[in-house]
């Protein structure tokens, strides 16, 4: 018979909004000594590492705004998909109890808030995938509102941008997210980028890319050298921490390739705030792994 997981994915949740990733975490403090003595930039980065000590700590959220919920969960053949939607359900709502999670579903049509981070089936948002073997993997991650609020969509070519259908078209149009971010997306952060698919299809692998680890590189050696390229002159960009100006701006940049129709050639940018909460939890023999 399948496990009921709930206690692990409470234990998801409360990881993701709680502890920053150990690689996020490295990125900031390399980006604080880069930073000038004494600027505002090395203050805010400060202040960003001693919160991400604090609610370590304490178990407390990182930050206020705990971001929407996005789930990935791969299982093995034969588990179902409706138990899994619910334990996680559960879990979620036991977070919120539990100030994990701050009430965030609210449903736009009434302006009411469910105030259990709970709503329509796409509140929390889970991706099932059938794999094989028989480990179950659920990945996490918290997706603030004000770094949602500057992701962007560009349609190539755009003459405005002078990006054609091409890897530069995409660099022009990504460093243009960025320049239009500005600090208001609790910079630094990092950027997920898709090139292709639809619109819909193109956004959502934006996100799935913010699930790599920001020291590892990407297997197509032309799009490692793109991230590498964006990333540093984003860099140059001068926006800085929180917008302070500064040395870093993003922390890194991590591209997926969709196939598209000959008619598309979509760009897609979901930047994530310096808050990069993200997750996952193996399930294997009875066992639960948080990593
Ligand atoms: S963008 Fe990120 S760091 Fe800024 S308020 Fe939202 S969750 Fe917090």
């Amino acid at each position: 018979m399948q496990p009921d997981l709930t206690k692990h994915f409470l234990e998801l949740v409360r990881l993701t909004a709680t502890d920053l990733p150990a690689d996020v975490e490295k990125r900031l403090r390399e980006a604080r000594a880069s930073e000038e003595e004494g600027s505002a930039a090395q203050g805010a980065l400060d202040t960003v590492l001693r919160n991400v000590e604090m609610a370590r700590e304490n178990s407390t959220p990182i930050c206020q705004d705990t971001g929407t919920p996005i789930f990935y969960v791969s299982y093995p053949l034969g588990w179902s998909i409706r138990a899994l939607r619910s334990q996680i359900e559960n879990a979620v709502v036991e977070a919120t109890k539990r100030t994990y999670l701050r009430p965030n579903s609210v449903n736009s049509i009434t302006g009411l808030n469910t105030k259990d981070n709970t709503g329509d089936e796409h509140y929390p948002t889970v991706h099932f995938e059938e794999v094989d073997g028989d480990t179950l993997t659920a990945s996490l991650i918290l997706k603030g509102g004000g770094c949602e609020n500057v992701g962007a969509q560009y349609k190539l070519p755009n003459a405005e941008l002078g990006a054609g259908r091409d890897l530069d078209g995409v660099r022009k149009a990504v460093l243009e997210a960025v320049y239009n971010a500005q600090g208001k997306g609790c910079a630094p952060g990092a950027l997920g980028v898709a090139i292709g698919g639809d619109r819909g299809s193109s956004y959502a692998a934006s996100k799935e890319a913010l699930f790599r680890p920001l020291d590892d590189t990407n297997p197509d050696p032309v799009l490692a050298e793109l991230e590498e390229r964006i990333t540093e002159q984003a860099n140059q960009l001068d926006i800085g921490p929180m917008g302070f100006s500064g040395k870093t701006t993003v922390l890194g940049t991590k591209i997926k390739g969709l196939h598209r129709l000959p008619a598309c050639y979509f760009v897609s940018v979901s930047y994530m705030c310096w808050a990069y909460r993200r997750r996952r939890m193996t399930f294997e023999n009875g066992e639960a792994t948080y990593h």
